[in-house]
């Protein structure tokens, strides 16, 4: 039986029989507990409960030759089947490869009213105060990251004071806060000028990944289109969304509903993340597609770039209960690794979304998924969900409307 043919339970065994969750682990799955009221008053404030979403996982992942089940969070139909329609088409084909960058976290310290005396004293200290940063945190020195640049920029009424922080396997916000608030401390020590606010970037700039996958033409052929053509079908939609801003930012939406998912459901800082991409996709000055798509020795490759700002420990990754289930069915032992699995998973939707959109155009998948929530909607429950959309489908009407009526008259 196809695991999307499989009630909720007969998937939560199929994990636990194959390896991807403990029996305790499906409990807590089982058990449909929210977060204690503890916690979510310890991580957020005037709590009043805890607001839930679908919790699945995509499927076929082989990322650099690992087999990953990733899950997502998210109340869009259709984007854990795109991911694992497409995750599967790349596995037939290789698998995903990608290119971790480095972990670095920029920060910034912007100083005003200095002299050039004091600008003078602070480049000639840069050691004392790059040793400073450094003692900051000695924790991320023994795991092996730590300061690993300082710079001065001098800017119109500013001097900024960058520092290059590598935080393991942290996503390193708190951390690179607390390093400059430190760090900021000494620099007041040191010169007259006033400091006007110590912060992390949120550029993402030293955390950019690269993901690639060549596909088989014979992967991407429809019933109606050969693999060939769907390919370089993909490749012109691609080169178009180069040139037009407004496909280009729609190309981006579907890699983030990927990215987005993974990031719920793993406690990440999805605003972290998505400020970091859509600066990176600005930096040439045009608004450009976070991936390409060419033709390359007879198969379709696909290459993402984009900064994946996120960590494996830390923050609410750590506190979540069902974010650390997340970490566990992936079997993810670094930031690292995540950041591969997240990469490979925007590049899948990306695919998807190109290959329905040059074929049977996107409608056509999305609201065969669509007419569930609309069936919902419209007041539908139990079997009557399945039963409702299955009209809707039948008749490719997919209104509130029409759902009501559908359901009228099944309810006689
Ligand atoms: P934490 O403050 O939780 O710091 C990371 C923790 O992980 C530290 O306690 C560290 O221990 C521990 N740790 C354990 N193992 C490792 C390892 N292998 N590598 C690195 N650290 C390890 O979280 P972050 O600093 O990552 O901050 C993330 C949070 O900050 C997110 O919730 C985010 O939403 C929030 N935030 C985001 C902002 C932004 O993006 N602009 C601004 C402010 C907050 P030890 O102390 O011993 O090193």
């Amino acid at each position: 039986m196809k695991i999307y043919e499989m009630t909720n339970e007969e998937r939560i065994r199929l994990l636990v029989q194959t390896g991807y969750l403990t029996t305790k682990q499906a409990e807590l799955l089982q058990s449909r507990r929210t977060i204690s009221l503890d916690l979510a008053n310890s991580l957020s404030e005037n709590q009043i409960g805890s607001f839930s979403l679908p919790y699945g996982f995509a499927t076929d992942f082989v990322v650099d030759g690992q087999d990953y089940l990733v899950p997502m969070v998210i109340e869009e139909p259709s984007v854990i089947a795109a991911a694992s329609n497409a995750a599967k088409r790349i596995k037939n084909s290789g698998g995903f490869r990608t290119f971790p960058s480095s972990r670095v976290v920029y920060g910034q310290i912007v100083l005003e009213n200095l002299t050039e005396t004091d600008i003078e004293t602070l480049e000639k200290k840069n050691s004392e105060i790059f040793e400073c940063a450094q003692q900051a945190h000695p924790s991320l020195i023994k795991r092996g990251g730590g300061i690993v640049s300082l710079r001065f920029n001098r800017y119109d009424g500013f001097l900024e004071i960058e520092l290059g922080i590598d935080t393991v396997d942290a996503m390193g916000a708190n951390m690179v806060n607390s390093i400059l608030e430190k760090t900021a401390h000494k620099i007041s020590s040191l010169v007259s000028g006033d400091i006007l606010c110590s912060i992390l970037s949120n550029s993402g700039q030293g955390q950019v990944i690269t993901a690639e996958a060549a596909i088989d033409f014979e992967q991407l052929k429809t019933k109606s289109m050969s693999g060939s053509e769907v390919a370089f079908r993909i490749v012109k939609l691609a080169n178009f969304a180069k040139q037009s801003v407004k496909r280009a930012v729609t190309h981006n939406k579907g890699i983030m509903n990927g990215i987005d998912a993974v990031y719920l459901a793993t406690g990440n800082d999805f605003r972290a993340q998505e400020a970091a991409a859509h600066s990176f996709a600005f930096e040439s000055g045009q608004y450009q597609p976070f991936s390409e798509w060419r033709i390359k020795d007879g198969q379709l490759l696909g290459t993402l770039k984009m900064p994946i700002e996120l960590g494996s420990v830390g923050g609410a990754i750590s506190a979540l209960p069902m974010a650390q289930l997340s970490l566990a069915i992936m079997k993810i032992t670094n930031s690292k690794q995540l950041q591969s699995v997240v990469a490979a998973v925007g590049l899948a939707n990306n695919l998807s979304a190109l290959r329905a959109l040059v074929t049977t155009g996107i409608q056509a998948g999305h609201m065969g998924l669509q007419s569930k929530s609309l069936a919902v909607s419209a007041g539908a429950s139990g079997f009557e969900i399945e039963e409702v959309s299955k009209r809707m489908n039948q008749t490719k009407n997919y209104t509130i409307e029409n759902a009501k009526n559908i359901l009228m008259k099944l309810r006689g």
